[in-house]
Order: structure tokens, then C-alpha cells, then sequence
């Protein structure tokens, strides 16, 4: 079979791999709508995870084309939701706090597509433990809506409740690309007062007005931080969806003590962190810094789709650039490396008839 992905280090194409095949708990399925991510360009040029011979992309929506022997919940021609976060749920170190990081120190564990797995450009891929980690398409939900739901929204989602945002409180997001966006929507949802987001894209603007920013702040207009502590002060939540490791800094200078900043940011492995103490209060500030990303399986995404199918959130508006037929997943990886002004987030459709 036929998937998008990277041969080595910077340089990607279409690999042939054996079609994967189901242990007792698995599930293979055939995509019916993908969407390239940030993380699979970075994965791509030499970021954290796989150097070669892997199968890219982890936000699918799928057919349902085959089942372990132990799989209750599908049947070959189920429409399922894919989580980008799939945990060995009979993994007991993962059950410990959180089901991203196994507790035997083992950094994003749950993030097996592309990182420990080929990914969802693929003619066929496979999930683990199906009946824990896989969703049936709700009806009234639709395939764009749900596919934003396994990663943007649900990312963009957790830094908020790691904020945790309280009626009222006043939130900065710091980026708005698609997880920002959703960090906004998130922060209206949760019930926040005045929402801060610090971007400057013309179509991302318009839309994290949409989705509930009260205010823009652009770096273009002068420090970022002083805008903010002139128009607010210090503020109770942070939650950063963007910039560089310089960005913590920032939102420690914005932070009211006992606040809290929530990073959703991948930030490169050569990046450091360098705090004056003074910025976090002589260590007295109570000021949490909490970072992760966003929690895998059925249940989660459950609650996303719930959101959605209530019309409480609309996380379809990010795609900006559609595409047609399975061999488009290379036009729309390109663009997602290419990243032009104006994309927020594209999607491929397949019509595997
Ligand atoms: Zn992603």
C-alpha cells in the first residue's frame, strides 16, 4: 500500500509499506478525511520522534475496514473519529496520573501515531485498542468537525483546563493558529471575562473574534507586554499556543501571582528556558506553570464531539484549504511546510469509491 511520509530527515514522499494487520484488540481503517499538522513538518525536519521510513499524520477521521478478534464496539464499515492520542489503556503506568506519559518516564507515550506507528496518510492504518480509543461519528457532527475535534480542539481545550480558567478570570493566548483559536473558544466556554489573544494574521484575528477574543494584541504594534499590563494589568490565566521559549518570560511578566500559565506549545529541543528569578516572584509567587498535551482515547474525544454536536463550538471554521482525493495529502503536506500567510489548516478529503 501507498502513504505520504518521510524517507529520512528532510525528505518526504510516498512510501510503500505492507498493509498493516490487526492484533486482537486493533483496528485497521482506510482515512476519509485528513488533516496535516505542524507536528508532522517538525517530525519531518528532524523534531522529536522518528528519523525515517514512517508513514506521517495523526488527525483522522476513518472507515472502519477491519477488527481484532477482541474488538466489541466496530464493524468493517463504521465511520470512527481517531484521537491523535491513543493509549495502551491496560498499560498500568499510563493509569497512574493522565494518560499521556507512562510513569516509567517514557515522554509522550500515547502519541503513537508517527511517533511509534505509521500515521493516517496511508492507504490503511492501524489503531490500538480499538474499543478504548475509537469513536463512531455522531450523527449531526460532521467529518470536518469531528477531525478538528482529535487534536486542535482538544490541544487548544487543554490549556485551558490547565489554566483553569474560573468565571470571569481574565485570559491571555498567546498564539492563534488552529490550537489558539480553539485555546480561545475554550477560555469563552469555560466562562472567562475578558480574552487577551496575541496574534497578527488578518484571518486568524477574525477569527478568534468569533470565537470569543475580547481584545488583540500584535507585536507589531510595540512590546506585547506592556500592551497588555496598559490595557489590563497582570492577568489570571495564560495559556500559550505559539512563539518561541522566550514567550514564558512574557507571560511570567503578565501573570498575577497565584495565576496560572499553561504551555500547549512544542518547543524545539534546543531551545532553553532562562527565568530571572524576580519574573516568578523570588520563587514566592505561587505562579504554576503547567505544560502537556492534550489527553488521548474514546472518552476524551467523546466530550469534544458532545460540544460540538450541541453547537457549542464550531472547530470546522479553521479549515481554510480543502482538498480532494487521497493523492492531494502531498499538495496539502507541502502547503502545511510552506505554510503561507493565510492558511490555518487545511484538510483532504477521500472518496475511496
Ligand atoms: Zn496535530
Amino acid at each position: 500500500m501507498k502513504g505520504y511520509g518521510m524517507f529520512n530527515v528532510g525528505n518526504h514522499g510516498w512510501l510503500e509499506k505492507e498493509k498493516p494487520t490487526a492484533g486482537p484488540l486493533d483496528a485497521i481503517l482506510r482515512p476519509i478525511a485528513v488533516a496535516p499538522c505542524s507536528s508532522d513538518t517538525h517530525v519531518m525536519h528532524g523534531g522529536a520522534g522518528p528519523k525515517e521510513n514512517r508513514i506521517l499524520g495523526h488527525e483522522a477521521v476513518a472507515q472502519v475496514v477491519e477488527v481484532g478478534n477482541l474488538v466489541r464496539k466496530f464493524k468493517a464499515g463504521d465511520t470512527v473519529v481517531v484521537p491523535c492520542c491513543t493509549p495502551d489503556w491496560d498499560e498500568v503506568s499510563l493509569q497512574k496520573k493522565g494518560s499521556n506519559n507512562a510513569h516509567d518516564s517514557e515522554l509522550m507515550k500515547s502519541f503513537k501515531l508517527v511517533s511509534s506507528m505509521d500515521g493516517v496518510f496511508a492507504e490503511y492504518f492501524k489503531i490500538n485498542h480499538a474499543d478504548a480509543n475509537l469513536v463512531l461519528l455522531p450523527e449531526g457532527v460532521s467529518v470536518d468537525a469531528a477531525l478538528m475535534s482529535v487534536d486542535m480542539m482538544s490541544t487548544g481545550f487543554y490549556g485551558v483546563e490547565m489554566a483553569d480558567v474560573q468565571f470571569g478570570d481574565t485570559v491571555v493566548v498567546f498564539g492563534i493558529g488552529p490550537v489558539g483559536l480553539m485555546a480561545v473558544a475554550g477560555a469563552r466556554l469555560r466562562g472567562a471575562g475578558r480574552i487577551i489573544a496575541i496574534g497578527t494574521r488578518p484571518n486568524c484575528v477574525e477569527l478568534a473574534k468569533e470565537y470569543g477574543a475580547t481584545d488583540i494584541v500584535s507585536y507589531k504594534e510595540g512590546d506585547i507586554v506592556e500592551q497588555i499590563l496598559a490595557m489590563e494589568g497582570k492577568v489570571d490565566c495564560v495559556i500559550i499556543a505559539g512563539g518561541n521559549a522566550g514567550s514564558m518570560n512574557q507571560a511570567l511578566s503578565i501573570t498575577k501571582p497565584n495565576g496560572t500559565i499553561a504551555n500547549v506549545n512544542f518547543y524545539d529541543a534546543t531551545e532553553s528556558f532562562q527565568i530571572p528569578v524576580l519574573l516568578w516572584g523570588l520563587g514566592m509567587s505561587d505562579i504554576k506553570i503547567r505544560g502537556g498535551f492534550c489527553p488521548g482515547g474514546a472518552y476524551r474525544i467523546e466530550k469534544m464531539l458532545s460540544l460540538i454536536k450541541n453547537d457549542r463550538v464550531h472547530p470546522e471554521k479553521l479549515l481554510n484549504y480543502k482538498f480532494e482525493g487521497f493523492d492531494k495529502i502531498k499538495d496539502a503536506f507541502i502547503l502545511m511546510d510552506e505554510k503561507p500567510r493565510d492558511l490555518i489548516k487545511p484538510v483532504v478529503h477521500i472518496n475511496w469509491d
